[in-house]
């Protein structure tokens, strides 16, 4: 210890790079204004897509914030950060990632010319808690619950929540036509949580509204094998067999060493192998099973069984396909022919092959453990079905949120304006430089709607003016006034159903001034020569223990 004393001490490795002190606090928030200013003209209905290719060339358009920022391979220690939170935006509401990076952002761009001008960064901090808790009460004062309504009135609250999402993206234009769909999806599963209860199949080809909502499964095709073209490919509630088990033909020597001494005895085995595939395909008939599924494959002698005895089978069924049958069919898995009780099959009242476009599905309805639906898409190009599901899967999110907390905030940045306003009224309150800061978190938050009249074309200051105008009405009548996106004026947003859940907007405010303060505590970075060695980030985790490598992130917190 008393070495450290001395003045000459080696406390990191030569090479080690450290940057420390205001500088390195401002070219953080120079770097994560950057990445702000890459998905910033993507927000809203008139927001652009971000086309983005990688060098294996594959290419992905996209106006999700999540997704861009997770293709765009952030390196720079601080801007990560923004990918995490968008990250998690994603995963807890599923909507909001572009306000998220957005927010955060202009956060730490109102309090660059306060560490400029020599702020301890602890003071901003403060200020910036303080406001978002405020922030955060706020919303929830202002949220509108849709709660007891009927069940239709709720399905068309909630269309428009979902609509609003699907609003900003490649298929806003059909918005109407995939709400309702969403919103019947996410009612048919009920409130069980577990989202891959909603299956999305994507099938090239055809037109955006050919997509369709089975209340039930729906698969492609498996591969099949001669003698399924006999099979039967509609049943009115059949008996559905789900097996873990190959139903093939198969060599036995690969399991067992056998030994001949008489080749006569030859025959014996071979039918010794008929015998054992006989008495399985036997075992599925008398369950009385109509439709058979196999995770595993099902041969041809087994198709051909099957067909001769009217019964429909479909081997190499995708895990989930399969557990969403069993789910929805309410039956279970087997992995064993033997001892096939009636209560372990599954039942639905149409099983049908249907044609859809280029390809055949395997459509199961009306199944009595309903908990499951299937949202077959279609349209163009790849990318942009991967960009529909990508948006759908927003949308199916939202509508959840909103079943759960089933409380709702005008959009197109009225709720943004209001709270705005309602910091700046709080900080006139406040004697001494916390005002300041509390008011730049206030101006902060306009940039919502500034980056919608922005990207919309709009002139932002002449909005913004009518907006602030309207919302400092005594009567709190202006509360809930938007941009108007068709008109480039304002309007009510609650009245124009551009709803979003209140959540959203808590989760996207929390989580942005979380990142926010969290890159304003950071006064040093420093960079671990080890960690960019060719074992690279393993060697970062491992070394993270050790000294300033901070989870291979090169930060340190204060
Ligand atoms: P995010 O990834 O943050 O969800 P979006 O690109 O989906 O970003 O844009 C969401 C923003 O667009 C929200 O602030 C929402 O209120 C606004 N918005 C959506 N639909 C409309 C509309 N019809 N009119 C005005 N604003 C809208
Ligand atoms: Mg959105």
């Amino acid at each position: 210890m008393a070495s450290m004393m001395q003045p000459q001490i080696i406390l990191l490795k030569e090479g080690t790079d450290t940057s420390q002190g205001k500088a390195q606090l401002l070219s953080n928030i120079n770097a994560v204004t950057a990445v702000g200013d890459v998905v910033r003209t993507t927000l809203g209905p008139r927001g652009m897509d971000k086309l983005i290719h990688d060098d294996k060339g594959s290419v992905t358009i996209s106006n999700d914030g999540a997704t861009i920022m997770k293709l765009l391979d952030i390196v720079h220690p601080a801007a990560k950060i923004l990918v995490d939170i968008a990250k998690s935006q994603d995963s807890e509401v599923g909507d909001g990632t572009t306000t998220v990076v957005l927010l955060a952002a202009e956060f730490l761009k109102e309090a660059k010319p306060f560490v400029e001008d020599g702020v301890h960064s602890q003071n901003l901090i403060r200020s910036y808690r303080t406001a978002s808790t405020l922030a955060i009460e706020k919303v929830k004062e202002l949220a509108v619950s849709i709660e007891g309504k009927s069940v239709e009135e709720k399905k068309g609250l909630l269309a428009k929540c979902a609509a609003t999402t699907l609003s900003s993206k490649l298929i806003g234009g059909e918005k109407e036509f995939f709400a309702t769909m969403v919103v019947d999806a996410v009612m048919a599963i009920g409130d069980d949580d577990r989202l891959n209860l909603i299956g999305i199949k994507k099938v090239p080809g055809g037109n955006m509204r050919d997509s369709f909502l089975v209340d039930g499964v729906a698969f492609k095709k498996t591969f099949s094998y001669a003698g399924f073209e006999q099979q039967p490919k509609k049943f009115l509630n059949p008996k559905i067999l789900l097996l873990n088990i190959e139903l093939e033909l198969k060599s036995e020597k690969e399991n067992a060493e056998i030994r001949l001494s008489d080749p006569s005895q030859y025959q014996s085995i071979v039918d010794a192998e008929w015998n054992i595939i006989y008495d399985k395909l036997d075992k599925c008939v008398e369950s009385g099973a109509k439709v058979v599924l196999s995770r595993l494959a099902i041969g041809d002698l087994a198709t051909q069984y099957f067909a001769d005895r009217d019964i429909f089978c479909a081997g190499r069924v995708a895990e989930e396909d399969l557990n969403r049958v069993a789910a929805a069919a309410g039956g279970t898995v087997q992995t064993s022919v033997n001892n096939i009780i009636p209560e372990v099959l599954g039942t639905c009242e149409i099983f049908e092959e249907k044609q859809v476009g280029g390809e055949r599905f395997n459509i199961f309805s009306g199944c009595p453990s309903g908990r499951t639906a299937t949202i077959v898409l279609r349209g163009g190009a790849d990318q942009f079905i991967e960009e529909a599901e990508r948006s759908l899967h927003d949308a199916i999110m939202i509508v959840r949120r909103a079943v759960k907390n089933s409380t709702v905030v005008p959009g197109g940045g009225a709720i943004d304006m209001e709270i705005s306003k309602y910091l700046r009224q709080h900080s006139r309150t406040i004697a001494g430089k916390s005002q300041l800061f509390i008011n730049s978190y206030a101006k902060a938050l306009e940039v919502i709607p500034r980056q919608l009249c922005d990207n919309a074309g709009f002139d932002a200051t002449d909005v913004l003016n009518k907006l602030r105008q309207k919302h400092a009405m005594q009567s709190g009548e202006g509360a809930s006034y938007g941009v108007d996106i068709n008109t480039g004026g304002i309007a009510d947003s609650f009245a124009n159903f551009v709803w979003e859940p209140a959540v959203v907007k808590i989760n996207a405010i929390n989580a942005a001034t979380e990142a926010a303060c969290l890159i304003l505590s950071v006064d040093e970075t420093v960079k671990n020569p080890k960690s960019e060695s060719a074992q690279g980030d393993a060697a970062a985790g491992a070394m993270g223990r050790g000294r300033g490598g901070g989870r291979g992130r090169g930060m340190r917190r204060r």
